[in-house]
């Protein structure tokens, strides 16, 4: 078992003066303000006060009665109904100034990681990976496997989710009995709400019923969304964005994609299809993208745009190198100094700025977060992309949004699937409806 290793590196154009969020406390889940974490009568006291005591790690009744504006005797009663049911568990306090050595120690409640398991997984190109969480949010098991070809036939599709959940569940010493939801992510346009894969450039069909496929093929309920909507629920759970209210994720991978957080939830829109940042568009007739639409941001930026300009600009490398050892090659002469390797990413660059100041433009967002691997922001997080993004941004006399990188490791997109994995069947087992039986 290993946790991912985040490398933030912060750099806010413009906003001089911000300092970074403090420290959040440990546990997993979106940290909301007082007052707010209960506030939506839809949720009953017993989920807000599990999801409260899940977000902060362990926390004291009183603090729980504090944070959800609600009185002592109401936060025993639903944390007896919690602790009956095995949702929760007793742990000693962490003693805090002022508290005395006499009488009981004090005991806050903590989730008991055992009551429920879930499984994420994310389909990519060119590999898919797989964990298990425990109820927590703690990780029992990441599993990386390469994905057979470039386009997946459905039956390929639940051929390889098989493998990887069986291979996660091995190595986390769990049955497939154990798991009450699978997360499942990919990229393209996916309505999560009714499972179906509209389009994704990883599938050969298209408008899939996938949730219910995968489901039926594997034997356990199945939950599917757009992959960069994952990696943002990943930063609102686990990362930068657990106390930030407003936030933007974009992510540059094989496409471009983005998650928007409106005040503490992920934005999904009437169609489910969230925001699709790759496919606004930034040149009139321009670049052909995978969509089949024109001028889309993606074309511009993404690796098989960068691919296309290696290989048609640059004598680098031979066409029939595979497409990540050609954007190797790209990095390395651009590194070295080669100037057509440098004006390709320079282009690219400039695009992601415009890209990202409508973001700021249309959603004034507290924060932006470039998720991907490093070697990419080498060059298109360079200083004059910063200033490019600064000029296309609304100018008035407050700081600009921050922007930072993570580059986080591949399974941030599969702790993702998890998570909402994880949130369904919160609301499942303690939402409106439900039986809390011990
Ligand atoms: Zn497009």
């Amino acid at each position: 078992m290993t946790t991912e290793g985040i490398a933030p590196e912060s750099v806010a154009p413009g906003a001089a003066g911000l300092s970074a969020p403090a420290e959040p406390p440990t546990g997993c889940g979106p940290l909301r303000p007082a007052n707010a974490a209960g506030a939506e009568a839809a949720v009953p006291l017993r989920q807000a006060l599990f999801e409260s005591v899940r977000a902060h790690g362990t926390m004291p009744r009183v603090d729980l009665a504090r944070l959800l504006s609600v009185s002592p005797a109401s936060v025993t009663a639903a944390a007896n109904e919690l602790l009956a049911a095995g949702f929760l568990e007793e742990v000693a306090a962490t003693p805090r100034e002022g508290d005395t050595l006499r009488g009981r120690p004090p005991v806050a409640l903590a989730v008991r990681p055992g009551r429920a398991f879930v499984a994420g997984i994310k389909l990519s190109t060119p590999k898919h990976t797989a964990v298990i969480h425990d109820f927590a949010g703690t990780p029992l098991a990441e599993i990386t496997r390469r994905s057979a070809s470039l386009i997946l036939t459905p039956a390929e599709v639940l051929a390889q989710a098989e493998e990887l959940l069986d291979a996660a569940l091995a190595q986390a010493g769990l049955a497939r009995g154990d798991i009450l939801k699978l997360g499942v992510g990919l990229p393209g346009f996916i309505e999560s709400g009714s499972g179906i894969a509209l389009w994704s450039p990883l599938i050969s069909a298209a408008n899939l019923p996938l949730a219910a496929m995968l489901s039926d093929h594997l034997g356990l309920d199945v939950v599917i969304d757009n992959d960069a909507n994952l990696v943002t629920l990943a930063e609102l759970w686990f990362g930068d964005g657990r106390g930030v209210a407003n936030f933007a994720v974009v992510t540059i991978e094989y496409g471009v994609g983005m998650g928007l957080v409106i005040d503490n939830r992920l934005y999904r829109g009437a169609r489910g299809l969230g925001t699709e940042l790759g496919h606004t568009k930034v040149q009139l007739d321009g670049a052909l993208c995978r969509c089949g639409q024109r001028g889309c941001l993606e074309a511009y930026v993404a690796d098989y745009a960068l691919v296309r300009e290696a290989s048609t600009a640059l004598s680098l490398v031979p066409n029939h190198v595979p497409p990540m050892q050609m954007l190797e090659s790209l990095y390395r002469e651009a590194k070295a100094g080669n100037a057509a390797a440098r004006s390709i990413f320079r282009r690219a660059g400039r695009y992601l700025a415009v890209g990202l100041g409508n973001v700021v433009n249309l959603f004034d967002p507290e924060l932006i977060l470039l998720s991907g691997e490093r070697m990419r922001w080498d060059y298109l997080y360079a200083d004059d992309v910063l200033a490019e993004l600064q000029r296309s941004s609304i100018q008035v006399d407050r700081p600009s949004p921050r922007v930072e990188i993570h580059a986080w490791g591949d399974m941030i997109w599969a702790r993702g699937a998890a998570v909402l994995a994880m949130s369904q069947v919160t609301s499942e087992l303690l939402g409106p409806g439900a039986v809390v039986a011990a």
